[in-house]
Order: structure tokens, then sequence, then C-alpha cells
């Protein structure tokens, strides 16, 4: 069986405490690797490491961070096919998934911050004959980066990449749920010579690990991605020492069907936006409100080819769900659809766990599953679900439906399908999300501004917003005469 180790000051370590957890294939239930359980001594050694590092990484020339972080985005795609399977033992998720989209968005992530670092610069402000203001952008120190598991490599490379490349060094934590991809990155950083102590991986448990980090007093800065709960929790602990926070948070995406849109391109596209990645990505579309002229049609298809979607082992090439990624979180979802029947839901396909074969019995998989006759502000309409699970609403008119789409505690993103342009400006300009794609999704241009409003999350992630984040502003104003 595998022993995960932590990646600290350039080694891989064990945990201080020699104690581990078991790491679960959602595919079978089964324990087929272990993690290091650790805690706040391991964060210790980490954030030490990080600091010895600091002084010579953030005046490392930016063309030389680049070349280290070029090497590391080369080793990943060359490592494409290991890091697709272990994603998906790991999570759950198809691996013709990981291999399309998780994989090749980590190393793009590297790629894209590693040039983008070259082009970033500040401003000046002249004042006429008076003075002239420029504006000095440097490192702000250590950066503490907590991610999820829904997109693991993907997502934690979104925050390491652009934290190293700006001239910070790193104490991260990847999901406890899905620690190896990460694991197997700290390998590929020693490969590409990362020097010692830039990047620190420490695995364990988010109340012990993601605790310390979020708390420790040497770490000024905190890239979050994860649930809304644990942002709060974070806020709590971080803002009294006023760590610069970036947070993405949960979402209930609408997703808004007007009876103009150009009909085959929107039904294959909600297949995706509703089950991709088992409905387990923070930007799928999981309230669907069609045109009530458009309803009954779209119900009947969007149900007959969702009802073919395979549900079966994520390294089938077939399978167009695989496993969710843990068992609690399996018991979570279908919770939630029980709920949606007591709400007065009622379940057009799917509603329950489906057991495969053989070596697959325990596996955690659930049938994709749309739910119609539910009113807008019930729980299950105003509560993330983060699981493969829809519902579907008609609506009459533009007025009625914006109100259906903001009226949850959350605002990531919006799906909006029409061809009528001048209706597509006002709803986006209307939607209270940070979000918005029109006739298109998850269409991402690395450059744009990324992130939420409201419980969803503050500040933004993407192209140089992310430098903004990483780095300290300081303006220099000279007297002319
Ligand atoms: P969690 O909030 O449970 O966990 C996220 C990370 O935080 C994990 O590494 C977790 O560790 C850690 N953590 C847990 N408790 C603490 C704590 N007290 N202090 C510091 N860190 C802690 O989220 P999930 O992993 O369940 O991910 C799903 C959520 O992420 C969904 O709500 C989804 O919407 C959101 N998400 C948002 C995205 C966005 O861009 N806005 C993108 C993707 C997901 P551990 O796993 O060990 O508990």
């Amino acid at each position: 069986m595998q022993t995960i180790k932590n990646y600290i000051n350039g080694e891989l370590l064990e945990p201080i405490g020699k104690t581990y957890i078991d790491n679960y294939n959602p595919s079978n239930g089964k324990v087929y690797s272990l993690i290091p359980d650790s805690d706040e001594r391991d964060v210790e050694l980490a954030t030490e490491a990080a600091l010895k590092a600091f002084p010579i990484w953030s005046i490392t020339p930016k063309g030389e961070r680049s070349r280290i972080l070029l090497k590391i985005a080369d080793l990943i795609t060359a490592n494409l096919d290991r890091l697709a399977i272990a994603e998906s033992i790991d999570n759950g998720k198809p691996i013709a998934l990981a291999k399309m989209i998780d994989i090749p968005r980590a190393a793009s992530n590297f790629h894209f911050y590693a040039t983008g670092i070259l082009h970033y610069s500040a401003n000046s402000h002249s004042m006429e004959d008076t003075a002239i203001n420029y504006t000095l952008r440097s490192p702000v120190g250590v950066a503490g980066c907590i991610s999820p598991w829904n997109l693991p490599l993907y997502l934690f490379t979104w925050k390491i990449a652009p934290a190293l490349a700006s001239g910070n060094c790193v104490v991260a934590k990847p999901s406890e749920i899905t620690p190896m991809t990460a694991y197997l990155l700290s390998e590929l950083c020693i490969e590409a010579g990362l020097p010692k102590g830039v990047l620190n991986i420490v695995h364990g448990y988010g109340h012990k690990v993601g605790a310390a980090i979020s708390a420790h007093p040497k770490i000024p800065l905190i890239s979050f991605t994860g649930g809304t709960k644990t942002g709060a929790e974070i806020a709590r602990v971080a803002a009294p020492m006023f760590k610069k926070l970036s947070l993405e948070l949960g979402g209930k995406n609408p997703n808004i069907i007007f009876a103009d849109c150009d009909y085959e391109h929107m039904l294959k596209t909600t297949l995706n936006s509703s089950f991709s990645n088992q409905g387990q990505i923070c930007l799928c579309g999981s309230r669907i409100f069609v045109e009530r002229s458009l309803y009954e049609k779209f119900k009947t298809d969007f149900v007959t080819l969702v009802k073919k979607m395979k549900v079966g082992n994520p390294a089938d090439k077939e399978s167009r769900l695989g496993a969710v990624v843990s068992k609690p979180h399996m018991e979570k979802v279908l919770s939630y659809i029980e709920l949606a029947k007591q709400e007065g839901g009622t379940v057009l396909c799917g509603g329950n766990q489906v057991k495969l074969d053989g070596e697959l019995a325990d596996g955690y998989y659930i049938a994709p599953t749309v739910i119609e006759g539910l009113t807008y502000n019930c729980r299950t309409n105003q509560e993330e679900i983060f699981g493969p699970v829809v519902t579907i609403m008609p609506f009459d008119n533009e007025e009625e439906v914006l109100m259906y789409a903001n009226s949850t505690q959350y605002g990531l993103a919006s799906i909006l399908w029409t061809e009528n342009l001048t209706r597509a400006h006002r709803i986006a300009n209307n939607l209270h999300t940070g979000i918005v794609w029109i006739n298109c999704w998850l269409l991402r241009d690395l450059r744009t501004p990324f992130g939420g409003v409201k419980s969803s999350g503050v500040g933004r992630e993407g192209g140089f917003e992310a430098f903004d984040f990483f780095t300290e502003p300081k303006n220099v104003c000279i007297k002319l005469k």
C-alpha cells in the first residue's frame, strides 16, 4: 500500500506524529493508501522552511522562477496518464475526464502563471510637474494555500502557481480526501529543481493542518477554495491578524433557458453543466429554469438523455459518471434527494444509489437525478448539494426568473441560454454572480477574473488579479521640485 509523505524543505517526510489516515478509493470503497495525519508541528516545520527560503526565492529573477515553473508544467504534461489515473482512483471521476480536463489544466496553470509573471507590471501616476508616483509590487511572504477535493490537482495548482511565480513561498494543504496528485506533484517539483522550502505540502485533516495554517502568525495571506462554512471559519481566525484573504466558496448556480435558444447546443451543454464530475464542480448549474413554452419539450428530451448517461467504472471510456468522492458525501447527496421528496418534488429520473457488480459493489455511485415540482425557495433549491442532482422549474418572464436566480445566499456563476442579444446583456447585468456564461459553460480564459459574490466568496483569482493578491503594493512618491 502506498504511503503518502509530506513535502517539507525539499524532502519527502513522515508526519512528526507518525500517524496516518486511511485513503479510500471511491470506486470500490476500499482503503488503498495512507495519508499523513499531520498536525501543527508539521505546519511549523513547513513554515520555517518557507520563511528560510523566502529571502532568496523572492529576489530570484522572474525569468529563473518562470523557467523552473515551466519545467514543472512540462513534467505534469509528460506524466499525464499517470496523474489522470491517480486522480481518478483518488476522487472517483472518470479517467477520461481527468485526462481531458484536470491534468491538462494543472499544467496550464503553471504555464500560464510562469509566463504571466514576465508580463506583469505596476502602475505609475504622474502629477504633472509636481511629482511622480510609482507602485512597487513585492511578494508578501509565506502564502497558505488550502484546496478542496473536487478538482484536486487543478485547483491546488491554480493557487500555488501564481503564489510561486510572484515570489512567495508556500505552505499548502490539499484536501485530505484526495491528496494523491498533490503528493505526485511534490515528486515532480523535486525533479524540476524547485529550490528547497519554496513549496511545502502538508497533508492531513482540515481541522488540524488547515486550521494551523490559517492561524499561523507568520503566514500573512491565505488562498482558500472550499465550502462556505469552512471559509467563514478561516475568515474568523484570520481577520484579527489582518491576513490577506482570497475565499472561493460554494455555489448554487442557475441555468436559465429561454425558448429562443439554440436548442440542441443548449441540451448537450446542459447535460455537461449538470453532471460533469458527478455534479461536483462549484460551477455546475444545479437549478435549471426553463421558459414555460419550452418546458415540457425540454423536460422530455433532457430526462431521456439523462437516463442514457452511463454510471460506471471510472476506468471505462463509456462511463459518463464515476463515483462521488466519499461515503459521507454520497449519504449527504442522497439525503438531499429525500428532502426534495419531502418538500413535494417529483423525481423524474435517478434518485438512487447505483450498485455496480463485483469489485465495484461497495463504490459510491449515484444515478444522475432530475427533480421537478419544487418551489424556488425550498431548501433543495437554496442549499448546495454538490452532486449529480438538478431541479427543473418553469418561468414566465425575465423579472420572475431573475428573482428566482438571485434568491440564494450564493453568487458564483450563472448560465444563460438565449439568441436575443439585448436580453442576454440585460440579464447578465442583473444577475448577482461573479461569472455569467451566455450560450456556453465552463469556457475559461485564464486571464479573466474568477470568483463569486455574496456567500460564494471574497476576492478574485485568475489573470493579474491573482498576482495583485499575492503581492503587496507600495506607492513611492517623488516630488519633482
Ligand atoms: P471543505 O470546505 O470541507 O474543505 C476545503 C479544504 O479546507 C480542505 O482541504 C479541507 O481539509 C480544509 N479545511 C477543513 N476545515 C478547515 C479549517 N477549519 N481550517 C482550514 N482548512 C480547513 O470543502 P470540500 O473539500 O468539501 O469542497 C467542496 C466545496 O468547495 C463546495 O462547497 C464547493 O462549492 C467548493 N468549491 C468552490 C470552488 C470555487 O471556485 N468557488 C471550486 C471548487 C469547490 P479536509 O478535506 O481535510 O477537511
